[in-house]
């Protein structure tokens, strides 16, 4: 319960919101969906911005790549054609299981769920850290300042305490979002680059049971030309963990030749020796140990699956391309 909330703002533009969040004597915070904020416990919220108005709910790629508007719901990225295409449907699939509750998908924001990072226990984090998403994040700023009034020739008018109203924008990436984030910052969409033809993409969770929080997830991305590993990406993630990025893995693969039919070997052993770079966290659902022994056959069993869509779509692409 926010027990001390007093003001409601339902901001009709984006600049009003950030005027609004930028104050110093009240505190506010933006309202998405509601699921994680009006649950919380916290005495500190004195007001609320509703961003329902904002026209930021919308999926739509371009030049740029793909952009998810944050009020984006994960219901809306589990139906929207265009995900259940891009990247083999990762993003889609991710969404589905972030949460098993069709009710909590259709207010629950991919903005709300980029801000909190891994406290939304969502699996879309993972999928997204492959992607090398990037936040979009705005906020306003006020700087006041003395005009001076013209010269002791020609005097001018002397102005005191000049507003300047300013914006300011920046990108980050989606899984470090959370941790470095301003109070004052608004989520405003999430950025995808474009991927090439040749790209696979591919996602997989251990649960106590499916409808659970996974406690461990995995996603893959490869992207394949002539041949070889253009592009790998590999991350792990979970249960009150943010993702991980497997990076000492997608360098042994980079550049190296796929085989047809894969290379097995290649892949296991660039599993076993970069995985080792990887910090698993622990807490009382799900021991490191437990993480690492799964990581292993989850990673290996999403990039063979990466693998074997990539190379198919570069051939599909070739063809048509003939
Ligand atoms: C009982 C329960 C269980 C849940 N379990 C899961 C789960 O297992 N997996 C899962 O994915 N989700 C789960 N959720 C939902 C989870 O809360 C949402 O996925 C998501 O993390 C919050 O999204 P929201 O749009 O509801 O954000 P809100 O609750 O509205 O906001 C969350 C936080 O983000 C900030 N915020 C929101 N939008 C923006 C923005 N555009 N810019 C800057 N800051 C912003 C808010 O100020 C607030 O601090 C659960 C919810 C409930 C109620």
């Amino acid at each position: 319960m926010l027990t001390k909330l007093v003001e409601y703002h339902w901001a009709e533009h984006i600049d009003d919101a950030l005027l609004l969040l930028g104050r110093l004597d009240t505190r506010t915070v933006p309202l998405a969906g509601g699921t994680y904020l009006l649950g919380l416990h916290n005495e500190s919220i004195q007001a609320v911005v509703d961003l329902r108005d904002l026209e930021l709910a919308y999926i739509s790629d371009d030049k740029q790549g793909l952009h998810i508007g944050a009020m984006t719901t994960l219901q809306t990225m589990v139906d929207t054609p265009l995900l259940k295409e891009f990247a083999s449907g990762l993003l889609s699939r991710a969404a589905h299981a972030s949460s098993s509750s069709r009710q909590i998908r259709n207010s629950a924001t991919i903005g709300g769920t980029v801000a909190i990072g891994s406290a939304s226990q969502a699996d879309l984090l993972t999928a997204l850290a492959v992607l090398d998403a990037v936040t979009v994040a705005r906020s306003g700023s006020k700087t006041e300042i003395n005009l001076s009034g013209g010269t002791l020739d020609r005097p001018g008018l002397a102005l005191s305490g000049v507003v300047f109203k300013g914006k300011q924008e920046r990108r980050l990436p989606c899984a470090s979002f959370s941790s470095e984030r301003q109070p004052n910052e608004l989520v405003i969409e999430i950025l995808i680059p474009p991927l090439i033809a040749g790209c696979g993409a591919s996602f997989a969770r251990v649960a106590r049971v499916p409808s659970d929080v996974a406690l461990l997830n995995v996603a893959a991305l490869v992207e394949i030309e002539e041949g070889s590993y253009k592009r790998v990406r590999l991350a792990f993630g979970g249960v009150n963990m943010l993702p991980v990025r497997a990076q000492a893995v997608e360098r042994l693969l980079e550049g190296q030749l796929v085989g047809k039919p894969l290379d097995t070997q290649r892949l296991l052993s660039a599993l076993n020796e970069g995985i080792t770079d990887v910090r698993f966290p622990g807490d009382a659902r799900v021991s490191s140990g437990y993480r690492r022994v799964c990581s292993i056959n989850l990673a290996y069993r999403v990039l063979e699956e990466a693998v074997g869509i990539a190379q198919w779509r570069g051939v599909m692409s070739s063809e048509k391309g003939l």
